[in-house]
């Protein structure tokens, strides 16, 4: 699993940042926490593909966060899309895509399902599911966390050959729960099977003010992603936005007791500058400030 920052940008596009989007890529499947203007270029750059995209979910219907929805629906349809898309968005997100999807001549012959979504909706995708959080923005505004399943406890494998199971076809059945017969002997699961292990935790600030909803959300968290739009000096102009200054970011990561923060909705007034890293960093040394087309791959804690 991991993240594909393709947007890490604030309000409008530079040189240095597109506006906001962000990938969770594992297997053959792609999710987007946002999708600002020009995304699709974005993916083609990075090594996504976008046939895989199966969702899309918009923390909030600022234009940086929504514009790159109608140019991604319209390509998908000439390439030939026939799997669903899915889109999910707090109110009004109906009526926005409503109009996208009608937008210029345009015809979409796959099925795109909307959903609007609000604070502690949950939705299923097969490998977790993605959890919605009110933020504090100007407008309504989401978070996401995504929490992976479980995976299957280590299998003992000094244990289990102690108790006659050779490596192969019989150890894939106990680390999936079933008990199997070894000369005459049920060895079940929890015998050589350790507890399941907690699936990775991946939380979404969207744009927000410092809030305690998400603190709470994000408790342990293997990885937040938090917006920054600008530094610490400017702290009383991000609170009458509804945006979190460098140190905000890394407070709530520590409050929330994160392993990682990556911090995005960077304003352009700070491209090559370590203002922001340096500030977070200060309340939270594992704080990471990133860059368009950077990746991460999360890896499974022990
Ligand atoms: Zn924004
Ligand atoms: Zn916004």
């Amino acid at each position: 699993m991991r993240l594909v920052f393709l947007g890490t940008g604030a309000s409008v596009p530079s040189v240095e940042r597109n506006v906001s989007a962000t990938a969770i890529h594992r297997g053959n499947r792609v999710d987007l926490v946002d999708c600002g203007e020009a995304t699709l270029r974005q993916m083609m750059r990075s090594d996504l593909s976008f046939m895989r995209l199966e969702s899309i979910f918009i923390t909030h219907l600022h234009g940086d966060h929504i514009l790159g929805i109608p140019a991604m629906l319209q390509t998908l349809n000439f390439m030939g899309r026939v799997r669903k898309l899915s889109v999910y968005g707090p109110e009004g997100t109906e009526e926005v895509l409503s109009c996208m999807l009608t937008l210029g001549a345009f015809e979409c012959r796959y099925p795109v399902e909307v959903k609007t979504i609000k604070d502690g909706d949950t939705v299923d995708l097969d490998d977790g599911i993605m959890f919605a959080v009110e933020v504090k923005h100007s407008i309504p505004s989401l978070g996401y966390v995504f929490q992976e399943n479980d995976r299957p406890g280590r299998l003992d494998m000094a244990l289990a050959e102690e108790m006659g199971v050779c490596p192969g076809p019989l150890c894939g059945k106990l680390k999936s729960g079933e008990a199997v017969e070894m000369d005459g002997r049920i060895i079940r699961p929890e015998d050589v099977v350790g507890k399941p292990r907690k699936g990775r935790k991946l939380v979404f600030s969207g744009d927000t003010a410092p809030c305690m909803r998400l603190i709470e959300a994000a408790k342990d968290a293997d990885v937040l992603v938090h917006e920054a739009t600008v530094s610490d000096a400017h702290a009383s102009m991000a609170a009458q936005y509804g945006h979190s200054t460098a140190g905000e970011a890394a407070f709530v990561a520590l409050s929330a007791g994160v392993t990682r923060l990556f911090m995005n909705h960077i304003s352009n007034r700070y491209e090559n500058d370590g203002t922001i890293e340096g500030e977070a960093q200060k309340v939270f040394p594992e704080s990471h400030i990133t860059r368009d087309l950077m990746s991460f791959q999360v890896p499974i804690p022990d």
